[in-house]
């Protein structure tokens, strides 16, 4: 169904999702006068990327990069790689190749034990590693719990329950690979992404490729994932090639990168174009309150914090859901929007000065605490990345001067010392004052996608088609479509898609 094209579009939101709808939506419509209002003055949403300045043991003083939201990104999503190929950012890529330690060696904190435990990176490098002498990782409890759990996989029967149609992460793994596997694979892959609770995220939501491969291998996930692919379902007609440039090529290999400047380069680039656009106006530091449709205008009436009354033909939310409902007219409201909580994190940055022969943590890109068992406290922290490892370049030439981490928790610190104590427990390292730490209480960041997820989001599209809006709203973010950065950028880009 093609809508009408928009003359005046207003878009809710200046995080990715909203930035990445304002580029796309001025190269397609350049006719229009797009508004985007951000409630912050700083746009980027929880895109926080800042220098520290530190000075080194020899009185150098140089600067570390520190990021307080998202910090990573994978190669998978193309909507990104467009975008560092259309805002020329190939020059400022760091990337980190697959087969470096710092993408291979990731590691779990067992609660209640001290120490990291690598986990094996592939069932065949278990096996493989097995067959060495030298190694341990076949007697680590990790690979014995991985081997055991993924060689008998195949032979479980296919034991979806009739007429399901999403279930949790936890469900889903412990049917097929068993409570303990669920539990501590599941439940750390959960608390890295989403800081929330495998028990209540829908596999299907956050992890559809695990469904999809189920189904490919008839109810063996490990036969499934052997399976190539069928290519993806009809491309929509209304779908575009992406310009990716040679930046495809760039990422061949490549596990993970970001920016010499980190994830900030990204929201800064987009700034900089949609601020040459001449039908893009950025507002930065109002806040929409309402929002309605005038059924005699046939516009959208949106106002605002600074009691003006902006008017749209089209309107793209990229707010997070809670908020839009707090717009919406009890006449005309929107199914699902506070179906989702959010969680909250505590992110910590610390750095320490680097002390020749005293390892702080071993080569990887850090590590993650599961759920703890019945028998031991769970754990304040979620995880730990290694930032030195993984971005070292970001601190080029100086990166070997300074240690650097970020240690994500799910709840407020109470005390700095204690924080160091528990990390160097969980490390099995003593870790020594640090030279910087930045705590960053991040209340209501992340949404959870809760069971359903899917079907809601189904309906809550089905309902956008209808009276009063008529397919001219469009709500996308990071509580619709998946939160990763990759997820946001491509809904922003897949805004406004059948409008004529
Ligand atoms: C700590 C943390 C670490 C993360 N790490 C990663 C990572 O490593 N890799 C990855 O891919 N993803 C990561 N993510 C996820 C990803 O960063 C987010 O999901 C994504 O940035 C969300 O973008 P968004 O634009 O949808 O929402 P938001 O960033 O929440 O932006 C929403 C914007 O709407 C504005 N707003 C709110 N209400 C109103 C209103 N009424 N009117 C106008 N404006 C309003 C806000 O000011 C805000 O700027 C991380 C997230 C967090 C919190």
């Amino acid at each position: 169904m093609r809508i009408m094209a928009p003359s005046s579009i207003a878009i809710l939101g200046g995080g990715l999702t909203g930035l990445s709808a304002a580029f796309h939506l001025s190269r397609r419509f350049p006719a229009a006068q797009i508004t985007l209002l951000n409630k912050d003055i700083h746009f980027g949403g929880w895109v926080h990327s800042r220098r520290a300045k530190i000075t080194l043991k020899d009185g150098r003083e140089t600067s570390v990069l520190l990021e307080a939201g998202p910090r990573t990104l994978r190669p998978n999503s193309k909507g990104v790689l467009e975008l560092i190929n259309l805002l020329d950012l190939s020059p400022s890529l760091l990337t980190v190749p697959k087969s470096s330690p710092a993408a291979r060696n990731r590691f779990l904190h067992l609660p209640g034990t001290k120490g990291l435990l690598c986990i094996p990176s592939s069932p065949l490098s278990i096996l493989t590693s097995g067959l060495s002498p030298k190694s341990s990782s076949l007697h680590s409890p990790l690979g014995h719990i991985l081997l055991s759990a993924v060689v008998r996989e195949p032979f479980r029967p296919w034991n979806r329950p009739l007429m399901i149609e999403d279930e949790s992460v936890d469900e889903f793994l412990s049917r097929r690979f068993g409570s303990e596997f669920a539990r501590i694979f599941g439940s750390a892959l959960v608390h890295g992404i989403y800081a929330a609770d495998s028990r209540k995220s829908s596999v299907r939501a956050a992890f559809p490729s695990l469904w999809d491969a189920e189904e490919r291998g008839r109810g063996s996930l490990v036969t499934g994932f052997l399976r190539p692919s069928r290519a993806s379902a009809i491309a929509d007609v209304n779908d575009l090639p992406y310009q990716l440039g040679d930046v495809d090529g760039q990422m061949r290999g490549v596990s993970v990168y970001s920016f010499s400047q980190g994830i900030g380069a990204l929201v800064d680039a987009l700034l900089r174009e949609l601020r040459t656009r001449r039908n893009v106006r950025l507002v930065g530091g109002v806040s929409a309150t309402g929002l309605r449709m005038n059924p005699r205008t046939a516009q959208f009436e949106i106002t605002t914090s600074s009691c003006e009354t902006l008017r749209a033909t089209h309107t793209v939310s990229a707010v997070p859901l809670p908020s839009l409902k707090g717009l919406l007219s009890p006449k005309t409201p929107l199914p699902h929007l506070t179906a989702n909580p959010y969680s909250s994190v505590t992110v910590v940055n610390l750095v320490f000065l680097a002390s020749p022969g005293h390892v702080l943590h071993p080569v990887g890109f850090g590590y993650l605490v599961p759920r703890a068992s019945s028998r031991h406290a769970e754990n304040a922290i979620l995880g730990c990345v290694f930032d030195s490892s993984s971005m070292s370049t970001q601190e080029a030439p100086w990166s070997a001067d300074i240690v650097k981490m970020t240690a994500m928790l799910r709840e407020p610190v109470a005390s700095i010392p204690r924080l160091v104590d528990m990390l160097s427990e969980q490390l099995g390292v003593r870790l020594p004052d640090p030279l910087i730490v930045r705590v960053h209480d991040k209340a209501h960041c992340i949404p959870l996608l809760r069971v359903g997820h899917l079907q809601r989001m189904q309906e809550l599209s089905e309902v956008l088609q209808g009276e009063p809006w008529s397919s001219k709203l469009e709500v996308i973010g990071a509580g619709v479509g998946g939160v990763s950065v990759g997820d946001c950028v491509e809904a922003g880009r897949r805004a406004g898609r059948n409008w004529a």
